[in-house]
């Protein structure tokens, strides 16, 4: 495989991340902490630290928090014309274009992902949703809706912009994660506070450089790095802060939400995800095993919509599962910068800590292992990738999110789809789905059934920033991407006219 990066350049890279921690862009210029904290960024491949990014906390919070209100409420962003901001957020498009090779050699170093994912789908995947998103900014539209009431009335809806943005986010695709949220926002008309995952925040802090040589108007875009418990916290309860858009954790998510309750900011969440995928004995095996492989094993299973329940029709179960084992024995594991590397390491010690704590309760509770449940090398989180046959439903292998490399097999029969759909959604999350047939008719009454934000019917490409994306049940609420997307970043103001 072509890497395309010049291998010298990790090094140089390297040297300058090692130079200084990375700063907090607050109010268009760079800072430290107002306490002086860091943190240490760790390469997930070897468990060494190679650079350290400043840990903000509450004061930064508030003065990230307050630039943002101030570049709100001033009009300096909202008072654009909408012509004006699709150009800023296409130029900033651009610089990442310009910069992805950079930009994905930061991902891969800081998350461990594959090179050519953190390139492909990382970075150029940042540029589709800003140029998508810019687009939306010169259609923000309301309605006109004439009111029943006696005489000539006028009557229209104007989308709003919904105020400051707090935006939070994981580290399984930190900057797709970042622009997404950032691009919808702006194009809507807010100011934005990002807060990274404190194991990923070097895509952010490059991503404020770019943001500034755009030219975006000071404090429009404010990114503070930190943990979740000194800058994630202050921002959820600041009350400078409209609206917490946030991707990561039930737990967290849930949290978020009691917090946010005193002072009624609008929250939108993505979260977790028990994602099933269900192949059929009609199903075209050539293509569907290895996009079930994939659909677990792509970022070491470290993806919220992974596929990580399998039912396969008993028919054809060892034929499907002798190909996925096959695919998880012959997958090139290793640094995400080593060329042809197709499953990095797991992002931390405590991931892959947590993961193997699963496999190991799977194991303790008999359940068979047709391949992996061991960590490899030495120093990096490698995990292996896992195959667990026919666990009972009641496991936490089966019911909880692992968010690794590991994948739970069921058989069914000739059961009734509503029987099937009943097994596909005996879980609390419903993220995504995927679902194997050449029987049309099956596919789509299944596609009913099934409690999930998104469904996939013999195949899918990466995420589309036209496509909504989200969650029902503890998967979140709210829907990222496409013109829902925009509009969870928008107010809804009626607006009635007499014309007597
Ligand atoms: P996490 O919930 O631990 O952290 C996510 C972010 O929240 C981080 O920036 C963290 O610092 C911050 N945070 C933590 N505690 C906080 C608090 N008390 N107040 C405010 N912010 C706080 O999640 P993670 O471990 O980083 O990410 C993995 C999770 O994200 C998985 O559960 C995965 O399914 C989910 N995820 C969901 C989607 C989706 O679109 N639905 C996408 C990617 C990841």
């Amino acid at each position: 495989m072509n890497q395309m990066f010049d291998p010298a350049r990790p090094d140089a890279l390297c040297a300058e991340l090692a130079a200084a921690p990375r700063k907090l862009l607050i109010d268009g210029a760079f800072h430290d902490a107002e306490k002086g904290q860091v943190l240490d960024v760790i390469d997930p491949a070897t468990g060494r630290k190679f650079a350290e990014a400043t840990a903000g906390g509450a004061a930064d919070i508030d003065a990230a928090v307050m630039a943002a209100r101030r570049a709100f409420d001033d009009g300096r962003w909202t008072g654009l014309p909408p012509a004006r901001r699709q150009d800023l957020l296409l130029k900033l498009a651009d610089l990442i274009a310009r910069d992805a090779e950079e930009l994905a050699l930061l991902e891969t170093m800081d998350n461990g992902m594959p090179f050519m994912m953190a390139r492909m789908g990382g970075a150029m995947g940042a540029v589709g949703m800003l140029r998508y998103f810019a687009g939306w900014a010169t259609k923000v539209s309301g309605e006109t809706i004439t009111p029943s009431w006696p005489g000539e009335w006028l009557g229209y809806t104007r989308r709003e912009p919904v105020g400051v943005v707090a935006a939070i986010t994981p580290w399984n695709f930190p900057l797709a994660m970042e622009v997404g949220k950032l691009s919808a926002a702006l194009a809507a008309g807010c100011t934005v506070v990002l807060k990274p995952a404190e194991q990923t925040p070097l895509s952010a802090v490059k991503l404020g450089e770019l943001i500034c040589e755009a030219g975006f108007p000071d404090g429009v875009v404010n990114i503070v790095t930190g943990t979740g418990a000194e800058a994630g916290a202050p921002l959820v309860t600041h009350p400078g802060i409209d609206k917490i858009s946030f991707t990561g954790s039930t737990v967290v998510g849930q949290h978020i939400l009691r917090e946010s309750a005193g002072t009624m900011k609008r929250v939108t969440l993505e979260l977790g995800g028990k994602s099933p995928t269900f192949i059929f004995a009609d199903a075209d095996l050539g293509r569907a095993i290895p996009a079930a492989a994939q659909g677990i094993f792509g970022n070491a299973g470290q993806v919220c919509a992974a596929g990580s329940r399998l039912f396969v029709h008993e028919s054809v179960f060892d034929q499907v599962m002798e190909g996925i084992t096959e695919r998880a024995k012959t997958l090139k594991i290793g640094a995400g910068l080593e060329p042809g590397t197709e499953m990095g390491p797991l992002v931390s010690a405590v991931q892959r800590d947590r993961v193997m704590g699963y496999i190991d309760a799977g194991r303790n509770a008999g359940v068979s292992l047709l391949t992996g449940g061991g960590t490899l090398g030495e120093g990096g989180y490698f995990v292996e990738p896992t195959v667990l046959v026919e666990p009972g439903a009641h496991l936490s292998v089966v019911r909880e999110e692992i968010f690794g490399p590991v994948l739970c097999a069921m058989r069914f029969g000739d059961d009734d789809l509503d029987a099937l759909a009943a097994r596909g959604n005996d879980t609390q999350y419903g993220l995504s789905s995927a679902i194997w047939t050449q029987d049309i008719t099956a596919a789509h009454k299944l596609a009913n059934r099934l409690r999930a934000g998104t469904v996939r019917i013999n195949g899918s490409g990466p995420p589309d920033p036209a496509l909504p994306l989200g969650g029902y049940k503890a998967s979140g609420f709210g829907r990222e991407n496409g013109r829902a997307g925009l509009e969870i970043f928008t107010e809804l103001k009626t607006v009635t006219v007499s014309l007597n």
